[in-house]
């Protein structure tokens, strides 16, 4: 309660502020040291705006931090963790004085980027949350192999930057995706089975960090100043620091690609999958594909095919397009297909594709896992019909793919579970009603906890950047054991105070249960 009682002026407006509290906001801010008014008067003046800093967050404007729909404000489908402040930057000072408050005053931080790790983990429950919203800059080096993106850019935006000029980086397969939190959780984006992770192509970022000496610092981060903090940052981002701006890798791109995407009935999933997943390993590096188990209100559950040329067209791929092609004929659903697309806008391909990005104005939860090894397991594949079969959301599915390549040298970082199977179990609902009774929320969240629990013995790894923390070991198990042991040591040497996500992070309002 100090968060508003030592901010009040007078008697009645105190007792007011506070009921005002406890109704929609942190009511339970009993961490950290008392902030005055004075402090807080001090650190409102410090920054570039007087409107950078929201005091007294409401439970609304903590749901605004993640995109709409999601959260729904005050009609959640499920809890949002609401921060005692937050702070919108306009320059890079900002960040820095906003994290020096935080390690004055014993809160969490963290940044957020656009908030589109889902559940939330962008915002402290009772600190303070830096949102990056202002800090969006974007500009391609002369040369054109690299660009510098300040920490609130969108993928979109980043690709209306370079795709015009015939350069791509790696980023988000949705446009709306922010770039920082997708890059410091790994990033599985376009074009990453041949130019690796997003955290891959990082060659250099700017961050703030407190140390020992209690002093938020920032500094330009790269594999020569701090090999090791690198290696972190690059997969562990949001325990480790802040970043302001990093500069990744682009590559040279064609205005045009192909694609394709055939439905096949769910009778022939493990005949489909058995296929594709011999078809993609002898598939060049250049194609990128999965497998997607759904279902349609009318046809009931079936899997896709999806596959996306992302480079210059060649022999090997125009062989693989056609084998495809051909293993679909008389096998696939003509109603649900979309055949093969040809000379497609690259630009128009990558910013806006149409059957993965969902719709953000739905409800949405999910779980990502890794396979243990370079097989898809026996028995995952009928795993994921029997519970495709057992829902009746339309908007419920798994999805597959796969095959990051190693980073070695440089490249090296905390993102894992290399050359597995990214496997994602999802549910997307409409919240027409607006309340968890009238649309079900409780049916759909219940189907992907218990989906993701039948998926998870098949697999070794969970994607930070794609859960809902349900389960207490998800953040740990998101990282290979050796890499967890470095991380522990770079929190604490990097993050002696702790003001960043915890080691053991859990989403406040989940399950306790164990996911073993
Ligand atoms: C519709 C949709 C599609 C998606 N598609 C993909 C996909 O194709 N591939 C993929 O890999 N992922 C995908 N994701 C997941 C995405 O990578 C994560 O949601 C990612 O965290 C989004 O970045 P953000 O900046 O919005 O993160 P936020 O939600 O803002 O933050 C996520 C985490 O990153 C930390 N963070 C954010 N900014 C900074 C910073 N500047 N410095 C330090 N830490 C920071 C936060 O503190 C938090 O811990 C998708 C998500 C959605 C909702």
């Amino acid at each position: 309660m100090y968060g508003s009682d030592t901010i009040c002026a007078g008697a009645t407006i105190c007792l007011i502020a506070s009921l005002i509290w406890t109704v929609q906001g942190a009511s339970d801010c009993t961490s950290g040291t008392p902030v005055s008014k004075d402090d807080l008067t001090a650190f409102r003046v410090s920054l570039s705006s007087p409107i950078a800093l929201r005091t007294e967050v409401t439970y609304a404007q903590a749901a605004e931090l993640v995109p709409d729909g999601l959260s729904e404000g005050n009609a959640p489908f499920f809890q949002m963790p609401v921060p005692q402040y937050i702070v919108t930057p306009e320059n890079e000072q900002d960040v820095v004085k906003a994290i020096q408050f935080a390690a004055d005053h014993g809160l969490k931080t963290s940044a957020r980027g656009t908030g589109h790790q889902i559940s939330g983990i962008a915002v402290p429950s009772c600190g303070i949350v830096i949102d990056m919203s202002n800090l969006n800059k974007i500009s391609l080096a002369p040369d054109l192999q690299s660009a510098t993106v300040q920490m609130g850019a969108r993928s979109g935006a980043l690709f209306n930057e370079t795709l015009p000029r015939g350069v791509m980086p790696v980023a988000g397969h949705c446009q709306h995706v922010g770039v920082a939190g997708f890059t410091l959780g790994g990033g599985y984006g376009w074009g990453s089975r041949y130019f690796g992770a997003a955290t891959d192509n990082v060659l250099s970022m700017d961050i703030v960090t407190v140390g020992p000496n209690r002093t938020a610092t920032l500094a330009r981060l790269d594999y020569k100043s701090d090999p090791e903090l690198f290696f972190g940052m690059r997969g562990a981002g949001g325990m480790l620091g802040v970043a302001v701006s990093m500069t990744v890798k682009t590559h040279p791109i064609p205005q045009t690609t192909t694609n394709a995407t055939y439905a096949f009935n769910i009778s022939r999933a493990q005949e489909v999958v058995t296929w594709w997943e011999a078809w993609f390993k002898a598939s060049p590096r250049t194609l990128e594909s999965g497998i997607i188990i759904k279902r349609d209100h009318s046809l009931g559950p079936y899997i896709t095919i999806w596959v996306v040329l992302v480079n210059a067209s060649s022999p090997e791929t125009d062989t693989a397009f056609a084998n495809l092609s051909a293993f679909a004929s008389n096998r696939s659903i003509p109603a649900l297909d979309g055949g093969l697309s040809t000379n497609t806008s690259t630009l128009a391909m990558l910013t806006d594709y149409p059957t993965y990005c969902g719709n953000l104005s739905q409800a949405t939860y999910w779980n990502t896992y890794y396979t243990k090894n370079s097989t898809i397991p026996q028995g995952l594949v009928s795993t994921m019909v029997t519970w495709i079969t057992n829902t009746t959301s339309d908007g419920a599915y798994f999805v597959m793919y796969a095959d990051l390549p190693p980073a070695s040298g440089p490249a090296a970082n905390a993102y894992g579970f290399r050359g597995t199977y990214q496997t994602e179990v999802i549910d997307a609902w409409d919240r027409s009603a607006g309340g968890a009774v009238v649309d079900g929320d409780a049916n759909h969240i219940a189907w992907v906890k218990a989906a993701s629990a039948a998926v998870i013995p098949f697999t070794s790894g969970r994607y930070v950047n794609q859960l809902m923390f349900d389960f207490p070991d998800d953040n740990r198990a998101s990282y290979e054991p050796a890499t967890w042991e470095r991380i522990v040591k770079l929190k604490a040497a990097h993050d002696p105070l702790n003001l960043f996500r915890d080691l053991n992070f859990a989403r406040p309002g989940a399950s306790t249960a164990s996911s073993k």
